[in-house]
């Protein structure tokens, strides 16, 4: 079965995870001001309720942010839309993101045809979002490490994409940024975060822009089982 196929099997469903629900989440955001049908078409095909806990099913297509165990949480859908538009503006072709979570931003992300690294600090998180992804069908690298060091082997990257807020920007991230690269990154204190935009030009000239506030859980340091 194709992996067009197999999504629309899974995304078939019943009752509060079925098409309809995400068709409604997916009016919502356009109503939000998300305008990238590609972006649309993602959030619509990729199943949000197979992320979550199975006791949160019901409310995988609310557009809010929902625990997925470690204190962590799956990202809001807006908050996903919003990030994934912007990266896409210069047609990116290799990505990395800074905290796997439950692998949901990857899977839309490889769902868009994107070559996806992923980095996780807790390694359980991790073997679940690999584990959804496989079955899933979705081709994505990933790594267990502190991803505030980035993934050197593998740089530079095209989009960079942080999941987590720091106090600050990473240096390291930048540096492994492609030149026409973007970066896009909660940066803040835990109670006031904005989303910051990045773009390094093609002589390697960066240029920041803040966008509105966002809330995002801490990027740490270190790594844990
Ligand atoms: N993109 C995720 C959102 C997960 S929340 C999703 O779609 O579900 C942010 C994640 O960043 C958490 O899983 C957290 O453990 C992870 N994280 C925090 N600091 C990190 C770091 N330094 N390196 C890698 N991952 C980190």
């Amino acid at each position: 079965m194709s992996l067009r196929m197999r999504l629309k099997s899974e995304a078939i469903g019943s009752g509060m995870t079925s098409q309809r629900v995400r068709d409604r989440l997916v009016e919502r955001l356009r109503a939000n001001g998300i305008a990238d049908e590609r972006v649309l078409e993602a959030i619509r095909t990729v199943p949000r309720h197979l992320f979550v806990d199975e006791a949160l099913a019901t409310r995988a297509y609310e557009d809010t942010a929902l625990p997925i165990g470690h204190g962590q949480t799956i990202s809001q859908p807006w908050v996903v839309a919003r990030m994934t538009e912007i990266l896409l503006r210069n047609n990116p072709s290799k990505v990395l993101e800074v905290g796997t979570g439950s692998g949901y931003q990857a899977a839309i992300l490889a769902a868009l045809g994107l070559e996806v690294h992923t980095v996780e600090r807790i390694g359980d998180l991790l073997r679940s979002a690999r584990k959804r992804l496989r079955q899933l069908g979705f081709n994505v690298r990933s790594k267990h490490d502190d991803g505030r060091i980035g993934w050197p082997e593998n740089a530079a990257f095209d989009a960079i994409i942080v999941t987590a807020a720091a106090p600050a920007l990473v240096d390291e991230l930048t540096g492994q940024l492609a030149p026409g690269g973007t970066l896009i990154a909660p940066v803040g204190s835990a109670s006031a975060q904005s989303l910051l935009v990045l773009e390094k030009d093609e002589h390697g000239a960066l240029t920041q822009k803040m966008l509105g506030p966002v809330v995002f859980v801490p990027l740490l340091s270190g790594m844990i089982d």
